[in-house]
């Protein structure tokens, strides 16, 4: 099987969750099996080597970001295959030390996402990775932090996206995802 049939297969949909006429997609049975979990890694990796390359043989990415909280599973993992930091993107209020923040909408009022001021350098290239994009507000949030400090977003990756939302066209770099749903 295709590492990409792998993954979708594994994907498991639960109605009415967290709330009525949700259909909430987990990620959870990916993790639970090694083999699979494996793929996952190896695959965006492999996207993420050529895609860099693609760019210049000399820049590489600085840092992957990762979206609280299921964006926390998969970015350190990319970060050591890639020899780049990991930097995490916080609910407000959960980091130490200076932070700046970026608020986005959500179904109910907004939240607000916060990264440690001193994470990225101005002129490093990053990585935004989360399990799942719907409207694109957390992400756009992300990439807004990012912009702050003085990072340059190459893209944002994710395991699924829900392309009715058309997300993509909200944010400042290209999203790549490995399963599309509608
Ligand atoms: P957005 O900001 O509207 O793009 O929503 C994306 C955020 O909501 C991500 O952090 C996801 O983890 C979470 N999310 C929304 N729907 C789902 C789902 O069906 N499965 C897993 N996460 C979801």
């Amino acid at each position: 099987m295709a590492d990409v049939d792998l993954i979708r297969s594994r994907l498991t949909e639960h109605p009415d969750f967290p709330k009525k006429g949700i259909v909430f997609l987990d990620i959870f049975p990916i993790l639970r099996d090694p083999l699979v979990f494996e793929a996952l890694i190896s695959h965006i990796t492999q996207h993420l080597f050529s895609h860099t390359l693609g760019l210049s043989a000399t820049k590489k990415i600085d840092v992957i970001v990762g979206l609280d909280a299921r964006g926390f599973l998969l970015g350190p993992i990319l970060a050591l295959r890639l020899g780049a930091a990991f930097v995490p993107v916080r609910k407000q209020g959960k980091l130490p030390g200076q932070c700046i923040q970026a608020s986005y909408e959500k179904e109910y009022g907004t939240d607000t996402f916060e990264m440690q001021a001193d994470a990225i350098k101005p002129g490093q290239t990053v990585v935004v990775v989360d399990d799942l994009i719907a409207t694109g507000g957390s992400a756009k949030a992300a990439g807004e932090l990012v912009a702050k400090l003085g990072g340059k977003t190459l893209e944002y990756i994710f395991i699924i996206e829900l392309m009715f939302l058309k997300a993509s066209s909200k944010l400042d770099a290209p999203v790549y995802s490995i399963v599309q749903s509608d």
